[in-house]
């Protein structure tokens, strides 16, 4: 049964290329936990039958940190939190070009400005809009921002301005959302995905799981997230962090996470999906195992607040797999 369940998975998605239906994905869900290398083994086939054998590497860079009066409980960024974090202003063009040139030296293609806000205030807009075609023009990389809610005017002006993808995050599934949030609403984010696409950037919408929430409310945050179709998912793993109030969650384990990666990968299969927070204290000793599960993505080096480990790790994970570095927007 169980056999015969992975077989007519492998057959939709590489015979017949077409998407899995919503109960095909439930069932791979619930499938035994002896079967998850089994289920790891064809998501790395479908992401190679799908999107090829390259990795794109990213690097990110908090340019404003903490002092986000939203109260993501996730977030050591909130201000409503006494979180270790400590608020710093936007950095200077100096800053941030000396972290777009490291990225750029690890053969990177994206690097992506993450600022802790609700959305960007018109100070923060021409910030960003003076720095991404410098950043872009002095390293050759593609420049993606991370600045919270739009309006669909602010979206204009930022694909105008040159930003190759925006992330915007939905993080969890509708149903969990005012569990961990109540500052904003889960449809305020999907309205700025949505906005992102209208106005032409590349669609980063990421993800965290481990906060607590239900194998059913996975499925539905895959099913929004398949709606939205967005060019790259970030897969995060919650690390509890100090302060916060899902500090006190245990993180995911390996397996479980192994399987979820495999069922992101099943269920989008031509999306990048990117191994982002969380993965070193979440997988261990399996993060090689994440890339051949259906991850095609890393961001290296540091996390917004957390420290990742070291780059030249990574590569070499990816030397030691076999995997080229590549920009996945050209092949996509
Ligand atoms: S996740 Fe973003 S919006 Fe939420 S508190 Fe952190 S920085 Fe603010």
């Amino acid at each position: 049964m169980t056999r015969a369940l992975l077989t007519a998975l492998g057959d939709a998605l590489l015979d017949e290329r077409r998407q899995l239906t919503a109960d095909e994905l439930a069932a791979a869900s619930a499938l035994p936990d002896a079967e998850v290398p089994a289920l790891a083994s064809l998501a790395h086939e479908v992401r190679l039958a799908w999107c090829g054998p390259e990795v794109e590497v990213e690097g990110i860079l908090s340019a404003k940190t903490g002092g986000c009066p939203e109260d993501c409980h996730f977030c050591s960024q909130s201000s409503q939190f006494d979180s270790p974090v400590k608020a710093t202003p936007f950095l200077d063009t100096d800053e941030v070009l000396a972290a777009a040139r490291e990225t750029a030296k690890l053969g990177a293609s994206e690097f992506c400005i993450v600022l802790a806000v609700k959305g960007p205030d018109e100070r923060t807009m021409e910030r960003i809009l003076e720095l991404v075609p410098i950043v872009r023009d002095e390293t050759g990389l593609n420049v993606a921002v991370s600045a919270g809610i739009l309006t669909d005017d602010q979206a204009g002006r930022l694909a105008g301005g040159g930003v190759h993808r925006y992330n915007h995050n939905l993080e969890t599934s509708r149903s969990f959302f005012p569990k961990v949030v109540t500052t904003h609403d889960y449809q305020e984010r999907l309205d700025t995905c949505e906005l992102v696409r209208k106005h032409g950037m590349e669609l980063c919408c990421g993800v965290l799981l481990g906060m607590g929430e239900s194998v059913e409310q996975r499925l539905e945050l895959l099913a929004d997230l398949r709606a939205l179709d967005p060019d790259e998912v970030p897969v995060n793993f919650l690390n509890p962090r100090p302060g916060t109030p899902l500090m006190i969650r245990k993180p995911l384990g390996p397996l479980e996470a192994i399987r979820w990666i495999a069922l992101f990968r099943l269920a989008l299969p031509r999306t990048i999906l990117r191994y982002a927070g969380g993965r070193e204290i979440t997988l261990r000793e399996l993060q090689a195992a994440g890339l051949t599960s259906g991850i095609n993505a890393l961001i290296v080096g540091n996390y917004l607040t957390t420290l990742g480990r070291d780059p030249q790790e990574d590569l070499q994970l990816l030397q030691d797999l076999k995997m080229p570095v590549g920009s996945l927007s050209k092949v996509i």
